[in-house]
């Protein structure tokens, strides 16, 4: 948005400044061009890293201008003329969008920065139809700008607000609400097997069984508390997805023990004691990823192992070589249970 503004707009409004301004012998409009040639010329030379530093220069700079005219103008022989006034009138709403474009990411900033704006053109105009400047004789030219500036910043205060609410659904379309884990959306965008080393697919055991028994509610305080021991248990390295309705995908990157993380998880379900006394186990296939193998691949095997450990009786983790045959159970014993 930035370089749209300094490396675009500003470029075009000089030179639309500078055709326009031809013949005039005011110097407020080449002053102006001056003001956008230098906001653009600091855009292209300064370093990435300060190029906040010149869009928050650029408007303080750009009020400071307006406000320093309307103060010492008539000092320096710069009175209002009507090619002038066409331009604030034009520029003043145009600058009020690209600012609430150009600080889309600090609306409130945006929004002292164009009541600021609004006020001081508005000063401005009216000092210049004080000191003689005729528009016409039906226009109330200051509160003309007043009114037009204070349309603007309504309607950019409503885009920013639209622009977080949107940011922030982006989000929760990615979350299961439940849980507060991803969801299955958020697996299937996921761009690749990126920094993904081990797939997991877990299960809980005879979940239906919690349901029918303890009702629905106790039902999901099981998955609430699965989610949060996984969460636990990866501690920050890799994801963890809610897949469907019992069912969980982990994906760990390379340097995490992931039997270690999928046992750990396994044996802290078993030994838990939910509300009302009852205890669930869960099931987990886990594999490896193969050189260059998608995801989809590794998840089909890591399924399939999670067939194994329900066939095998639940309540275990089975391991499934990329390219190997068949499954394994996972040896609890190497683990030191
Ligand atoms: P298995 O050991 O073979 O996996 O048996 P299971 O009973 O866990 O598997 P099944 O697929 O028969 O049942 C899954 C149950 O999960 C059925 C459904 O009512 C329940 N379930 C799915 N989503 C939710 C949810 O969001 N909340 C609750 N409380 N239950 C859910
Ligand atoms: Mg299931
Ligand atoms: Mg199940």
């Amino acid at each position: 948005m930035g370089r749209l503004y300094f490396r675009v707009v500003l470029p075009a409004a000089m030179v639309a400044l500078t055709l326009s301004s031809a013949g005039q012998d005011n110097p407020l409009l080449p002053l102006l061009t001056l003001l956008a040639a230098l906001g653009a010329a600091l855009h292209l030379l300064l370093p990435a890293r300060l190029r906040d530093a010149v869009r928050y220069g650029f408007a303080v700079m750009a009020i400071a201008f307006v406000l320093g005219v309307t103060a010492l103008g008539h000092l320096l022989g710069l009175r209002g003329t009507p090619a002038q006034l066409s331009v604030a009138l034009l520029f003043t709403p145009a600058t009020l969008m690209a600012w609430t474009l150009l600080f889309a990411d600090r609306p409130r900033t945006a929004l002292v920065l164009n009541v600021t704006l609004t006020l001081s053109m508005t000063l401005l105009v009216w000092r210049w139809q004080a000191q003689g400047l005729q528009a016409g004789p039906l226009l109330n030219l200051p509160l003309l700008v007043a009114v037009i500036g204070a349309a603007v910043v309504y309607y950019a205060l409503t885009f920013a607000h639209m622009n977080a609410r949107y940011h922030a659904g982006e989000q929760e379309r990615m979350r299961d609400p439940l849980t507060g884990l991803l969801n299955r959306r958020a697996l299937n965008e996921r761009p690749g097997a990126q920094g993904t080393l081990h797939v997991a697919v877990l299960d809980i055991d005879h979940f239906k069984r919690v349901n029918d028994t303890h009702g629905h509610l106790a039902g999901d305080r099981v998955l609430r508390a699965v989610a949060d021991v996984i969460q636990d248990a990866l501690a920050g390295h890799g994801e963890a997805y809610r897949w469907g309705g019992e069912e969980f995908v982990l994906l760990l990157p390379a340097g995490s023990d992931a039997p270690a993380v999928l046992e750990g998880v396994r044996r802290e379900i078993a030994a838990r004691q939910f509300t009302g006394g009852q205890r669930v186990t869960l099931s987990a296939g886990l594999t490896r990823l193969g050189d260059g193998e998608d995801l989809g691949r590794a998840f089909e095997r890591a399924d399939a192992a999670l067939r194994a450990a329900k066939d095998a009786g639940r309540d275990r983790v089975v391991l499934a070589a990329p390219g190997g045959p068949g499954t394994a159970p996972l040896d609890k014993r190497a683990l030191g249970r």
